[in-house]
């Protein structure tokens, strides 16, 4: 037994030790396709030499430097960059060390925002039902993944809930979508009057849901709708693409599609694409702004602020993504991935949907394609799938679903923006295997 404390205490997983574009290997010699980019991560494969040149050449100069004491040039470059391709006046960037301390501190920041205005009675957040935004104590209570968050409840924060927008689960037959979303705009209303505004710090919400609900985008003008609430009662809105962003959707921020700025953005994953820890806050200005000529001072911190050699890996991933149009290829590849996948299981009885938005894909498992009941989640089907998946070559990045049957098993696909066509081929060829023996085996 391992001397790590690994997530499965029982169970050490397999020992990477080599990891090359497409694929990892493991210390027996197995390989694996990464079609889940780890977790959402690897956008641009493993072992990139001008991503590994940038980071050897920024430790040569200056492997650390305290943020309490010096800022760095390539932490502000990155800074720069971020802020010139985000959307709006998002000009203002925090630099973190990963997506839970990304969104820690935009809430922190929004809260600091109230403050320094005298509005110290506004403590409450609102997000949505089976959301994930991290798993520190306050990104925890944020989200709203109950198996995450139940032995902690006690520790944390309240945090008022609305619907998730998820067309597939949600919109009933024959309902039109713009109804189905005015819907869910008039219960956010009704929950921020419930609340009540002046009691409100802001709204969080990831543009397309990631983990928790299997690569499911919003509805069109859900979040143009949620943007005029937020100004309407006078409350921020933060967007956790920690997931999403970075290009997964195929724009770099994937709010943008839907035509809104928030007031705060979380970024974590993608920025560096795993090749070292790092996160983010893009702030607006009026934000910003309002600290600057309060306090002064942004009351948060942290060791590892705005890392050099992380800011070097980042800044190497984003110059790098836009040189070789990887946005596009994020796009035109997400588009041909779900071609294939509804090739292979459009007609499959236990895939009841298919879905994305670029290289951020999900496939929802059902025991009944007609009526859109999941499998009964004792019978955990993902894990299922990952292991045989696993055993098949291939990283998948699956996630159970909930014994009240308001989300199925799904798969999470998000391969590295690199990827072909033949190995996209090879994904779904190898998920298919992996797919049809996971079956067989949670069949009594
Ligand atoms: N927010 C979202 C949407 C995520 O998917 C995740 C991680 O999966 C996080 C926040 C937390 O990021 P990290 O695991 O880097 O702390």
């Amino acid at each position: 037994m391992s001397k790590m404390i690994h997530r499965n205490l029982r169970h050490t997983p397999p020992t990477a030790v080599c990891a090359f574009g497409m694929y990892l290997r493991d210390s027996k010699g197995n390989t694996y396709l990464d079609a889940s980019g780890g977790a959402a991560v690897s956008s641009l494969g493993h072992g990139h030499p001008d991503v590994l040149a940038a980071m050897g050449a920024q430790m040569k100069t200056t492997a650390y430097a305290h943020s309490g004491f010096f800022t760095t040039d390539v932490a502000e470059e990155l800074a720069q960059r971020l802020a010139t391709d985000a959307p709006g006046d998002l000009n203002n960037v925090y630099l973190v060390s990963g997506g839970s301390e990304a969104v820690e501190s935009a809430l922190k920041m929004a809260r600091q925002y109230f403050v320094e205005n005298g509005e110290h009675e506004r403590r409450i957040f609102i997000a949505r039902q089976q959301s994930y935004h991290g798993n520190t104590l306050g990104a925890l209570a944020l989200g709203g993944n109950e198996a995450r968050r139940r032995q902690f409840e006690p520790l944390l924060m309240d945090v008022a809930r609305v619907s998730p927008c998820h067309e597939y689960r949600y919109r009933p037959a024959g309902q039109e979508v713009a109804e189905y979303t005015a819907g869910l705009l008039a219960e956010l209303e009704q929950a921020i009057l419930e609340v009540g505004p002046h009691s409100i710090i802001g709204f969080c919400a990831e543009p397309v849901v990631g983990a928790t609900l299997g690569a499911v985008p919003p509805t069109p003008g859900y979040f143009k709708g949620v943007r005029a609430l937020c100004d309407k009662y006078g409350i921020l809105f933060i967007a956790d693409e920690v997931m999403c962003g970075m290009g997964r959707t195929g724009t770099l921020y994937a709010i943008e599609q839907d035509g809104v700025v928030p007031d705060l953005v979380a970024l974590g994953k993608g920025l560096a694409a795993g090749y070292q820890p790092i996160g983010a806050v893009l702030a607006r200005d009026h934000v910003v702004e309002r600290l600057r000529g309060g306090s002064g001072v942004f009351q948060h911190g942290h060791t590892y602020n705005a890392h050099p050699v992380a800011a070097a890996a980042a800044l190497a991933v984003q110059k790098i993504i836009k040189r070789d149009c990887l946005l596009g290829a994020a796009t035109v590849r997400g588009t041909t991935l779900r071609r294939m996948l509804r090739d292979a299981f459009g007609t499959h009885p236990h895939v009841g949907d298919i879905r994305g938005r670029g290289l951020l894909v999900g496939l929802e498992l059902v025991q009944d394609r007609e009526t859109k009941r999941p499998f009964d989640p004792d019978l955990k089907l993902f894990a299922a799938v990952k292991e045989q998946a696993m055993d098949c070559g291939l990283m998948v990045y699956p996630m159970g679903g909930t014994a009240d049957g308001r989300r199925g098993d799904h798969i999470l696909l998000a391969p590295p923006f690199i990827a072909t066509e033949a190995d996209l081929a090879q994904i779904v060829n190898r998920l298919s295997d992996a797919l049809g023996r996971a079956l067989a085996a949670i069949r009594p």
